[in-house]
C-alpha cells in the first residue's frame, strides 16, 4: 500500500459527518521547487526524504499530485477571534489525510498555502515564502525546546507570486500535527445544533487523542478535563521559555495540546508581562502575561460547546462545566510553579517558593533583564550576566535562593543539572530569525536559515558556545513587530 516516498495515507476525518469538511480538488502550481525538507521528521513519519526531493515527491508537497489513499479536504471550523465569534475553516490549507507511521501512529499531513477552498472568503488561499519559512523555524525550535507543537516537514516555492502589500514569492508549507482539531472545530459543530453530529465528533476526538477515556462514565466530561490538563501544561511551558503566541483565538487552540498557528508569535527578550509583538493586538489581549488567562477563557468556550453532551439537564451540565473550568487555573499554577522551581534548581516544595520566584521576576522586570539570559546566567552562576548584579535587592534575593537550595537534599550538581535541562541557552531571537529570512527571501541564500535551525535544534546544550545566537538584539527605537501569517 505504501508509495515510493513512503506515504501510507488514510483520511479518517473524511468519514465524519459531511458538515465537518469539504472535499477539495487541489489547484496545481506552476513550477514547484523544494526549498527545505525535514530529514528527521521524514524518518519519524516513515517517509523517504530522498524520494520526497525528487519529481513526484515534490509534486505531492506542492499539491500537484496526491498520494495514494489521500482524500483532500478542507476542515470547517469556527472561532472567537479577539473575542468575536466567526465561522471560519481552512481557507488556505488542505488536509491530505493522516500518515500512518511505522509505529502505527496517525499524523495529519496538511498543505498550507495550497490555494482557495470553500472557506477562503475574500482570501487567495495562498501563502508567501517568508512566513512559511518563519513557521518552519519557530515550530521546529519549539519542538526542540520540548514543547508540544505542530511540525514542519517541508517548504516548496510555487513559482507563482502572491500579492500582499507587495508582490511576494508564493510557497506551501507541509504541516504535520497529531490532528488539526481545534476548540473552534467544536464550536462550529456545536453551533450547528445537531447533537448527533456533536456526539459523533466528540467520540472521534476521544478515540484519536484520549483513547483511555473511552471507558469513563462521563467520557465527554473526561474529554473536557483532559484538554484542560493538556492546555494548562502547554501554556505553562510557553511562559517558562518566554514564548508569545500572539493570536490565541479559539480556532488556534488545539484539542491535542499542541501549539498551532505560527503567525505573529515571537519570543520575549526583556522580561515584561505586558510584552506584545503582534501589530494587530493593540489591547494586549494576547500579551505574554495574559496568555494563561486567555487559555482559560478559550477553554470556557470549549466547555460551552460540549454542554449538550455533559448532561441531559442544562443546569447540571453547566455545573459540571463550571467545576471543570475552575480546575484550569489551579492546574496551570501547579504546572507553572513546578517548571519555575526547576528553572531555579529546586526539587522539593516549600510554601515560600512562589514568593521567591515572584520577587526574582519583579527584579528582572525593573531591570529590564533578558528573560532567557538571566536564567542561563543563574544556571552558570555568572551573576554579572543577569544584568541584576549591582542591585542590593538582587543580592538579598540571591542569598535567599542559596539558602533555599541549601535546605534540599539534592546536591549542588544535581541542581545545576536540573537547571540546564530547564533553562535554554538559545531561543529563536527575533533579529536572528529576521536575518535568516531576509537572506532566504531576498537573496535566495538558505545558509543562515540552515545554521539557525542547527543551533536551535539543541537548545539545552551547555557545552557549545553560541554567543552570536544568545545576544539579544541591539536596542533600537523601533520595537519588533510581527504580522499575522500572510
Ligand atoms: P489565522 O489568522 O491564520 O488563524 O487564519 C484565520 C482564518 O483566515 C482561517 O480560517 C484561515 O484559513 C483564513 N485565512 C488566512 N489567510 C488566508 C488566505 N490567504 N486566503 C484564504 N483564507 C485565509
Ligand atoms: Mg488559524
Ligand atoms: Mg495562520
Amino acid at each position: 500500500k505504501q508509495t515510493k516516498q513512503g506515504w501510507n495515507v488514510d483520511n479518517s476525518y473524511a468519514s465524519l459527518p459531511n458538515a465537518l469538511f469539504s472535499t477539495i480538488k487541489l489547484n496545481p502550481v506552476q513550477s514547484p521547487k523544494l526549498l527545505i525538507i525535514n530529514d528527521s521528521l521524514s524518518e519519524f513519519l516513515g517517509l523517504d526524504s530522498e524520494a520526497l526531493q525528487r519529481n513526484e515527491g515534490v509534486d505531492i508537497l506542492a499539491g500537484n499530485q496526491v498520494p495514494e489513499g489521500s482524500v483532500p479536504i478542507a476542515q470547517a471550523y469556527a472561532g472567537h477571534q479577539f473575542g468575536n465569534f466567526t465561522m471560519l475553516g481552512d481557507g488556505r490549507a488542505v488536509l491530505l489525510g493522516e500518515q500512518i507511521t511505522p509505529q502505527g501512529k496517525r499524523f495529519d499531513i496538511q498543505l498550507k498555502g495550497s490555494g482557495r477552498t470553500p472557506y477562503s472568503r475574500g482570501g487567495d488561499g495562498r501563502a508567501a515564502f517568508g512566513p512559511m519559512l518563519r513557521e518552519y523555524i519557530m515550530s521546529e525550535a519549539m519542538h526542540a525546546l520540548g514543547i508540544a507543537t505542530t511540525r514542519s516537514l517541508a517548504v516548496v516555492t510555487t513559482g507563482e507570486s502572491v500579492f500582499r502589500e507587495t508582490e511576494l514569492p508564493g510557497a506551501i508549507l507541509t504541516r504535520v500535527a497529531s490532528s488539526h482539531i481545534r476548540v473552534g472545530t467544536f464550536q462550529y459543530v456545536s453551533a450547528r445544533g445537531d447533537i448527533d453530529d456533536l456526539r459523533a465528533f466528540a467520540n472521534y476526538t476521544i478515540n484519536r487523542h484520549f483513547p483511555d477515556l473511552e471507558a469513563e462514565e462521563n467520557r465527554y466530561l473526561a474529554l473536557l478535563n483532559g484538554v484542560i490538563k493538556r492546555q494548562a501544561k502547554l501554556i505553562s511551558k510557553w511562559q517558562l521559555v518566554g514564548f508569545i503566541h500572539g493570536v490565541m483565538n479559539t480556532d488556534n487552540m488545539t484539542i491535542s495540546g499542541e501549539t498551532i498557528d505560527y503567525g505573529p508569535c515571537a519570543f520575549m527578550d526583556k522580561y515584561d508581562p505586558k510584552t506584545v509583538f503582534s501589530s494587530i493586538d493593540r489591547e494586549g489581549r494576547y500579551s505574554y502575561g495574559n496568555q494563561p488567562y486567555i487559555g482559560g477563557w478559550n477553554l470556557a468556550r470549549f466547555a460551552e460547546s460540549l454542554l449538550p453532551l455533559l448532561h441531559e439537564e442544562k443546569e447540571k451540565a453547566l455545573n459540571l462545566a463550571q467545576e471543570a473550568i475552575s480546575g484550569y487555573s489551579k492546574q496551570y499554577q501547579q504546572d507553572w510553579l513546578s517548571g519555575m522551581r526547576a528553572k531555579l534548581g529546586l526539587f522539593n516544595v516549600e510554601d515560600q517558593d512562589e514568593e521567591l520566584i515572584e520577587s526574582l521576576l519583579s527584579l528582572m522586570q525593573k531591570a529590564q533583564a533578558d528573560f532567557t539570559n538571566t536564567f542561563h546566567a543563574l544556571t552558570l552562576n555568572q551573576i554579572e550576566g543577569t544584568g541584576l548584579s549591582c542591585q542590593r535587592e538582587f543580592n538579598d534575593w540571591f542569598d535567599r535562593w542559596q539558602a533555599r537550595l541549601g535546605r534540599q537534599q539534592e546536591s549542588d550538581s544535581d541542581s545545576k543539572q536540573l537547571m540546564q535541562k530547564s533553562n535554554p541557552v538559545v531561543i529563536p531571537r527575533n533579529h536572528k530569525v529576521e536575518e535568516a529570512l531576509a537572506a532566504a527571501v531576498d537573496n535566495n541564500n538558505l545558509s543562515l536559515m540552515e545554521r539557525l535551525l542547527q543551533v536551535l535544534s539543541n537548545p539545552y546544550d551547555y557545552a557549545k558556545k553560541n554567543d552570536e545566537y544568545m545576544k539579544p538584539a541591539e536596542p533600537t527605537d523601533r520595537p519588533y513587530q510581527t504580522f499575522c501569517g500572510t
